[in-house]
């Protein structure tokens, strides 16, 4: 069965009533939980991608983010990896006949950066989306160490530096509308969703041609991601990570336990540092006429 694209994804983004959902709990944020009927996700189809990087423009123009110049040319918006100014990137395996891969936060179902994150400054959010609150953070990074894909950036050249990262553009979603990336992408190589109607679109698109590897990557890695890939070509030789079922966040807390084990009180660490971090915040944004230090850059409750 075919899905018509605007259907589904209005379908979708109706159907997580991202705007009605009251925010999430503060100490409810660090749970790990199974996926929700109304979790949203991407699904990217490297058969599909041209490699046009539209997707890429679409991210930096409504995350207001510099160009990065790569080339000696200086001429182009040409990231080759995440970073503090590129919450995604496309990538190409080169050659005769390349496939792109997009590569982007995850979204882990049970994401071992969220565990990891002592005050609750990385959480999940309505949809399942893994949303970041500067104003909770006190830049320990424990979050880019625990994360198996390699994907919180640090802005080492800002006075106040945050952890930067795709947020599924949240904000969007909230208004009722999709990710940047997935609005403009003409080839449909990655749409949003509800993430159980992803899985069945790429089972569909799977079952309608041989081509494709019947595995879709992300149903079951780390616990499962709501960024969802399907290809022609495996996963590896496209840079996606092997590394198998079981969630990360069990083996990140062992360590990060173990790593305490010894330290008479971390808590009050995180506490006192945390003093100091939202003091300099709440004086920086008194001095721009900011807002409430518990709310997010755009001013919104998550
Ligand atoms: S990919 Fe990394 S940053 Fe994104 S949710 Fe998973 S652990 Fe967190
Ligand atoms: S969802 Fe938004 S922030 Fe994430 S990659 Fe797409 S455009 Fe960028
Ligand atoms: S906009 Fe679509 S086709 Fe173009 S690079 Fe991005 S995912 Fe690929």
């Amino acid at each position: 069965m075919s899905l018509d694209r605007r259907n589904f994804l209005k379908g979708a983004i109706a159907a997580s009533a991202l705007a009605a959902t009251p925010a999430t709990g503060f100490t409810a944020q660090k749970e790990q939980r199974e996926p929700l009927a109304d979790d949203v996700g991407m699904l990217y189809d490297s058969t599909r991608c041209v490699g046009c990087m539209a997707c890429m423009s679409a991210c930096k123009r409504r995350n207001d983010l510099p160009v990065e110049h790569t080339d000696e040319s200086q001429l182009y918006d040409d990231p080759v990896m995440l970073s503090s100014k590129t919450k995604t990137v496309i990538k190409s395996t080169g050659g005769p006949n390349p496939r792109f891969i997009k590569r982007q936060c995850m979204h882990c179902v049970k994401p071992a950066c969220v565990s990891v994150c002592m005050l609750g400054a990385l959480h999940k959010s309505t949809g399942g989306v893994v949303v970041y609150d500067a104003n909770r953070c006190v830049g320990c990074r424990y979050c880019q160490i625990a994360c198996a894909f390699n994907v919180p950036k640090f802005e080492w050249d800002k006075a106040l530096p945050k952890i930067v990262k795709c947020e599924m553009c949240h904000d969007r979603l909230v208004a009722g509308e999709q990710p940047g990336c997935c609005e403009v992408c003409p080839r449909e190589a990655v749409i949003f969703g509800r993430r159980h109607e992803l899985l069945a679109e790429a089972r569909r698109r799977i079952k309608s041609n041989p081509n494709y590897l019947t595995h879709i990557y992300g149903e079951h890695e780390v616990g499962g991601l709501q960024v969802l890939y399907i290809s022609d070509v495996p996963f590896t030789k496209l840079g996606l990570p092997d590394l198998g079922n079981e969630p990360v966040p069990e083996l990140s807390e062992t360590v990060q336990h173990g790593i305490y084990r010894g330290f008479v009180a971390p808590v009050a660490l995180y506490a006192a540092l945390a003093t100091v971090l939202v003091r300099h915040r709440k004086s920086h944004q008194d001095d721009e006429g900011g807002d409430d230090i518990f709310h997010t850059h755009n001013g919104e409750d998550l």
